[in-house]
């Protein structure tokens, strides 16, 4: 009998930001003083490490999400990595999915930004212990209380300060250990804690208070001591700030300045005193093939439950990051993943490892609450359940996320065909919000993505890692359609054959109409018609191939002939003739049906609608306006935040093209923007 491993020192993190808010600096400083960085100036071995490295230089963003350990004080800190760019929001999600507590990064002058609140949203979904980072606390216009408040507004957090940045830098007073703590050294390595003076105590009174309030909610004895006007010991503070956080109530708050070397090292001490380990999560809800539910909770006994969180490639081959969540797994177990239809399918782990930055070490077995590199895994893909073959199980599953923008692809050189159409499916298979079609008009490759920084990393990454040059078309928006009116029409299938053999006469006649409905309602088939002649009802089979002739419809309407949304079908009579009202003959009067009442209700063209939030320096604000009304944005508000303006507005993506560029002309470089996919609408 293999013997669990003691996990309660390990703490499985992510970090997330807003682009630019220092996660990436943070990142490093972490690994910095935890000694790990001195493993990332060893690679030599994966290259494929270094290219992605690469990309994000040229970004300044964060776009994989490998494994890093970083040890601290008895533990194993074990970074996830997150990516900060809303383009890749599917990927933030997959990695949450599989974190134990995460820490977010704010820029200490804007506080919190969009995409901070993309993420706070995610985090949300799996109610995720979180500690904040106020960053950046050395720029000018920086100011801890206000990035507080932004928290309480915009995200409705509960925010508890710890470390409280001093105006004269490079020093912050802990509100627990009373203590003011100085980052000296070249890179603020060496700290120098003193007890805090009573001018420096008396700056920060306030945020003690609310640190003391906030404990006195989640622990009635520390309550009583504090209204008592007694002040409560730091392990007892600790404890209570612990269970706080833990349970979601509060969320610890630092401050500090990550470039300048400031204010990390408590943070990390938070990170193993605060956040919980694997075994301290609750237990995660999945289902059963008939919809039974059943809660997993991270244990060593019990059928195996894992979660793959991220397909990389490594060497050429493919590997699977995988969450365990009950039992363990050996090198040569057999799992079931969930195929694209619902059946289970059998898949063999052959190798696990450990998994630290680009260094993977083979190990035999994994247990609960550790995360591992599968090799082997031929089909389990990024949000996919593992489980054991007698109990199969599906946690709940990650949302995927339209890919709205399409750009025509081909190889820079004809032989490379095969090559491309290779290495795009194993990139689909990296990120499932990529796609590759063919445009069943033009016969041309279509590359779909969510924006187009997705569709261009691609290509770069194609070029640096594959030596594949492509040439592309314009970025195409996707598009909807709908009707606007109510409109009906019926249909008699009766043809006619001309052939001897064809001697199966078929026909159906069907009666439909359409309707309208609200945004965001998808479609609505109802096919309960009436049926004639009296007395006469419709089998399973002529049920079924009704609904699917409406359906058929839906892919390809008749006004532009894009996938149809927000209406309503209805099949509201149906004439029988005896045998020759087959299913087909009624599949086929059904479409016909709906088509002609589609064509007749006003058809209506939807473009996709971001959800946008452009920040530019105050004195830009009238000519990005102006330009942006002429791109149909629709103003939903705008907030002055220390010299810098946020815009919040609903743009179609079709405008947004070439955004990037144009912001950047109209604000000498300064102006940034963000989106987020939000609905298909009239534009
Ligand atoms: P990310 O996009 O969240 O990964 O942010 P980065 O770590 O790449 O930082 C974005 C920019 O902010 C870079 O130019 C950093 O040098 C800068 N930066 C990061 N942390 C700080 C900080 O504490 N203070 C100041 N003044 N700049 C910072
Ligand atoms: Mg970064």
């Amino acid at each position: 009998m293999v013997k669990a491993p003691d996990l309660s020192h390990i703490r499985n993190i992510g970090i997330a930001a807003h682009v630019d808010a220092g996660k990436t600096t943070l990142t490093e400083r972490m690994l910095f003083y935890t000694g790990a960085s001195y493993k990332i100036g060893e690679v030599h071995d994966g290259a494929s490490h270094m290219d992605y490295l690469a990309e994000e230089q040229a970004h300044g963003i964060t776009i994989t999400s490998a494994v890093t350990q970083a040890p601290w004080k008895d533990h194993l800190i074990q970074l996830v990595d997150t990516p900060g760019h809303v383009d890749f929001t599917i990927e933030v999600e997959r990695s949450m999915r599989v974190l134990d507590g995460c820490i977010i990064v704010l820029d200490g002058v804007r506080g919190v930004e969009s995409q901070t609140e993309t993420v706070w949203r995610q985090r949300n979904k799996f109610n995720l212990p979180c500690l904040f980072f106020i960053n950046k606390m050395d720029r000018p216009g920086a100011d801890f209380e206000r990035a507080l408040a932004t928290m309480r507004k915009r995200l409705a957090a509960e925010p508890v300060p710890i470390t409280v940045p001093l105006p004269d830098a490079s020093a912050v007073v802990h509100l627990i250990d009373k203590e003011v703590i100085r980052f000296c050294g070249e890179k603020g390595e060496q700290l120098a804690t003193s007890v805090c003076d009573e001018v420096s105590w008396a700056a920060v009174a306030s945020y003690r208070e609310t640190l003391l309030l906030a404990i006195a909610e989640a622990d009635e004895a520390l309550a009583d001591l504090i209204l008592g006007d007694v002040e409560p010991e730091p392990r007892a503070v600790w404890k209570a700030l612990r269970k706080a956080t833990l349970n979601g109530s509060v969320h610890p708050c630092f401050g500090g300045s990550a470039l300048r070397n400031y204010g990390v090292q408590p943070l990390l001490d938070a990170i193993v005193r605060l956040l919980p380990a694997p075994h301290d999560r609750p237990p995660s809800v999945a289902y059963r093939p008939d919809g039974e539910r059943e809660l997993v909770a991270m244990d060593a006994a019990g059928p195996f439950v894992g979660l793959a969180f991220k397909v990389q490639l490594w060497d050429g081959r493919r590997h699977v990051f995988v969450r365990i969540y009950r039992n363990f797994l050996r090198s040569g177990d057999h799992v079931v993943v969930p195929s694209r239809d619902g059946r289970m399918i059998q898949e063999h782990v052959a190798r696990l490892f450990d998994v630290d930055a680009h260094k993977k070490t083979r190990i035999d077995q994994a247990f609960a609450g550790q995360i591992v590199l599968l090799a082997g895994v031929r089909w389990a893909t990024t949000g996919d359940t593992l489980s054991d073959p007698k109990h199969p199980l599906l946690l709940e599953r990650i949302e995927t996320r339209e890919p709205v923008l399409s750009l025509a692809i081909e190889p820079a050189s004809s032989e490379e065909e095969e090559k491309l159409l290779e290495v795009l499916d194993k990139l689909q298979q990296e990120d499932p919000t990529l796609r590759l079609d063919e445009d069943p008009e033009t016969g041309q490759r279509l590359l779909r993505g969510m924006g187009e920084l997705h569709l261009q990393i691609t290509f770069e990454r194609l070029e640096r890692e594959f030596n594949l040059r492509v040439r592309s078309g314009k970025p195409a928006v996707a598009l909807r359609e709908t009707v606007s009116r109510r409109a009906n029409a019926e249909f008699l299938f009766a043809p006619s054959y001309e052939h001897e053999q064809d001697h199966v006469s078929l026909k159906a006649w069907v009666q439909v109409s359409v309707a309208p409905l609200g945004r965001g309602s998808g479609i609505k088939i109802i096919a309960n018609p009436v049926v004639k002649p009296e007395g006469e009802v419709l089998s399973t089979v002529q049920h079924e191939a009704i609904e699917e002739g409406a359906r058929d419809i839906t892919q390809n309407g008749p006004f532009k002939g894009v996938p149809l949304q927000d209406l309503e079908i209805r099949v509201g009579a149906v004439e029988l003739f005896g045998q020759a009202s087959t299913a087909d003959a009624l599949r086929v009067a059904t479409a016909r049906a709906t088509r002609t009442a589609l064509s007749k209700a006003a058809g209506v063209l939807l473009h996709p609608i971001m959800n946008t939030e452009v920040v530019i320096p105050e004195e830009n604000l009238g000519t990005v306006l102006g330009d942006l009304q002429a791109r149909h944005a629709l103003i939903q508000g705008t907030n002055l935040v220390g010299g810098a303006v946020t815009i919040d507005c609903d743009a179609p993506l079709d405008k947004l093209l070439g955004y990037t560029t144009a912001l950047r002309s109209l604000t000498q470089g300064r102006g940034q923007f963000s989106m987020v996919f939000h609905r298909f609408d009239v534009a």
